[in-house]
């Protein structure tokens, strides 16, 4: 066995009601907090300001998808002005987003309350967009210093925003069974994601305010975040991003879409990943329990569906073989064209 092992320095409190801890936990981060959020989640930050008393200094409202350099331009002028020392986001992946930016220009650390499934508060990595071109990165400077998980935040969560990225994280923990920089604390951690999720998902579409699977899930989805931000991402997600990409489909749907389809295409290459993966999935062949899962849950399984012509499969199957990336199985056109044509009818994997 060999493996580097280099753990990320984040601070997680976990439980039920802990947003009320918040204010003790700034501590660790700062004096004169600057609330993030998005206009939707505006209320939810002044409430969460409030319990902060004059360790928030002001609040910014206006984070938004993708992360525009505008709008960090903006909050970057606020944070100047108010002579914040730090960050206190409180939302999903647009707002973590938003503080992240602010910690690569301004070096202000953040301290995050996430109130979805996406686990970018635990992930190095950044993203920016200008003139429509979305740049990414890695730097462990925008990584929180703290991340206060509190499941009563996602009892608002609609069912379906649950389920769609609920499936998103466990491709993350799925691709990190297998990453060629993995390691074994990272397939700990993959495997018991999967297990969390696969199992709290159905109860959160039988009922989206059992705050037990609520619970259960966002700590699935801080273990595929961790899985994330350690571990590269292979074929699921370069295809996923060609295809969202190339024919502007729905991000976490595609990703369902697609997942069963490349863990059928990668399954040969690594027994070892796919042991793990059934046993988290309840035994059996993963890509058919993802499938099952998937379906049951109500996705939508055909990317055609989704928005991708039958005549893009070749297109997509070129671009996919053009820029290569460490992968299990060596990634052929071929393979792909056959993949992929299941997934565009919604078919079973093979
Ligand atoms: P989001 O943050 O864009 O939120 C979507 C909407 O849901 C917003 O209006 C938000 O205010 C609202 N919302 C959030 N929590 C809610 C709740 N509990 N109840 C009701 N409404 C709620 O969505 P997201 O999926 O969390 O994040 C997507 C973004 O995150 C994408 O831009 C993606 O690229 C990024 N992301 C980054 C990483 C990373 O590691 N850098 C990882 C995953 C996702």
């Amino acid at each position: 066995m060999q493996f580097v092992y280099d753990p990320l320095p984040y601070r997680v409190i976990f439980g039920a009601g802990s947003v009320r801890r918040v204010a003790d936990e700034l501590s660790h981060v700062g004096s004169r907090a600057l609330v993030l959020s998005t206009p939707e989640q505006a209320g939810s930050a002044q409430e969460l300001a409030a319990t902060l008393g004059d360790k928030a200094v002001g609040l910014f409202s206006k984070a938004v998808m993708h992360v525009p350099v505008a709008t960090v331009d903006a909050a970057a002028a606020v944070a100047r002005e108010l002579d914040a020392d730090c960050t206190v986001a409180i939302g999903g992946g647009s707002t973590v987003g938003l503080a992240k930016a602010l910690s690569l220009r301004l070096d202000l650390p953040s301290l995050v309350v996430p109130t979805t499934y996406a686990g970018s508060e635990v992930t190095p990595i950044w993203g920016l967009t200008e003139d429509g071109i979305k740049t990414t990165g890695r730097d462990k400077k925008v990584l929180p210093k703290v991340v206060v998980y509190d499941p009563d935040l996602t009892l608002s969560l609609p069912a379906e925003m649950s389920i769609a990225s609920g499936l998103n994280a466990i491709a993350h923990a799925m691709e990190g069974l297998y990453a060629f920089d993995g390691n074994p604390i990272v397939s700990l951690m993959a495997e018991e994601s999967i297990r969390a999720l696969a199992r709290s998902l159905p109860l959160i579409k039988a009922d989206p305010t059992d705050a037990k699977a609520r619970g259960d899930a966002l700590y699935g989805c801080w273990l595929a975040g961790s899985v994330l931000g350690a571990a590269s991402v292979a074929l699921h997600h370069k295809l996923c991003h060609t295809l969202g990409g190339t024919f502007d489909m729905p991000h976490a749907q595609t990703h369902t879409a697609v997942l069963p389809h490349a863990i059928a295409y990668n399954a040969p290459s690594v027994p070892e990943a796919m042991e793990r993966a059934s046993r988290a999935l309840g035994g059996g062949d993963p890509a058919t329990k993802l499938y099952e899962l998937a379906v049951g849950l109500g996705a939508e399984m055909s990317l055609a569906k989704l928005g991708m012509p039958k005549d893009g499969i070749a297109k997509a199957a070129a671009l996919a073989v053009a820029n290569p990336y460490p992968n299990p199985r060596p990634i052929t056109e071929e393979g792909i064209v056959q993949l992929l044509s299941r997934a565009v009818e919604g078919l079973p994997p093979i």
